[in-house]
């Protein structure tokens, strides 16, 4: 399976400030030596050398993560303003025609409000199933578009649309097969297990994990243990996870503790919070790598989850 994320953020969209930008310049500036701008060779090297929180960003678009499954079945998690940004690019490669399946995890603001700018939804080429345990769904989502919130509603969205609220447990899809379970988060929240060809991917946004998410039962063994990639909610640091008890989200620590617990293989971390710079959240990720190894654990690879980032699994 293809995962590639499109938005990032937690709670919303982020976009780097000027003033940010000038202090990545500002600090590339003064690492260049004379000898490093000699030669196009140099150049690349002094490039390759930067540290990723200089050269890159994190992203500044809320939640949305894009998965193709081997048969070529397409799959969104979320619909933050990432979603635009998927639009935009399906657009441009002329991907008209399609059937997607738009699963939610809940309903907050930054994980439906890129859906009336996705340009896809506006094609009656289109065909597009939203999926959610939330009964509600389809009222969630068309209220957002309605007047004086937003000048078209979902009737404009000319593509097919079919609203399916999930019963059970799993689903097939495809060649697929797609599990969800409720994690703990204000107004309820679902992670989503995603298998394919023996590979696995739990995405688990907005989650403040509780203990009993550790507990060895069969329904937990059976969601968590040993998947291959956990894309973890893990926006607070340990302080902040005390201090903001009952907000919803977790810490990278408790991220780290999760993931080794249930022999997890590789851990993203994701759900970024806004107030957070690029410098701020890679040193999060140094946090969690040291903390990761002082676990007697399996070796756990750790990440960061940015804006763009694509996996093959
Ligand atoms: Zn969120
Ligand atoms: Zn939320």
């Amino acid at each position: 399976m293809f995962i590639k994320f499109w938005g990032v953020r937690g709670s919303v969209p982020t976009p780097l400030t000027p003033r940010q930008l000038e202090g990545k310049v500002a600090a590339v500036i003064q690492r260049i030596k004379p000898d490093d701008i000699l030669s196009e060779e140099a150049r690349g090297l002094f490039m390759a050398e930067l540290p990723a929180s200089l050269l890159n960003s994190i992203g500044g678009n809320s939640t949305c993560v894009e998965i193709r499954l081997s048969d070529g079945t397409r799959i969104v998690l979320d619909g933050g303003t990432g979603l635009r940004e998927m639009g935009i690019d399906m657009m441009k490669k002329k991907e008209i025609g399609l059937h997607l399946h738009i699963f939610f995890t809940h309903f907050h603001w930054d994980h439906i409000q890129g859906l009336p700018f996705f340009d896809p939804a506006y094609l009656p080429e289109n065909s597009i199933t939203y999926y959610s345990p939330m009964a509600k769904m389809e009222t969630y989502l068309r209220d957002q578009m309605k007047a004086p919130y937003f000048p078209v509603t979902m009737d404009d969205m000319n593509a097919k649309k079919t609203f399916t609220t999930l019963h059970g447990s799993t689903l097939d899809l495809g060649r697929g097969k797609i599990s969800w379970r409720a994690m703990k988060h204000p107004g309820g929240c679902f992670a989503y297990k995603i298998e394919d060809r023996g590979k696995s991917l739990v995405f688990s946004s907005d989650t403040e994990l509780r203990d009993k998410d550790f507990e060895k039962n069969p329904e937990n063994r059976r969601f968590f243990e040993g998947v291959d990639y956990l894309i973890m909610d893990s926006q607070y640091t340990l302080d902040e996870a005390i201090e903001k008890y009952e907000w919803g989200h977790s810490s990278y620590s408790l991220a780290v503790d999760f993931a080794a617990a249930w022999g997890v293989k590789n851990l993203g971390l994701f759900h970024h919070e806004p107030k957070y710079g690029d410098n701020k959240i890679y040193s999060i990720l140094n946090s969690a790598n040291w903390y990761a190894n002082h676990l007697e654990s399996r070796p756990l690879k750790i990440f960061l989850v940015t804006e763009g980032l694509e996996l093959e699994l």
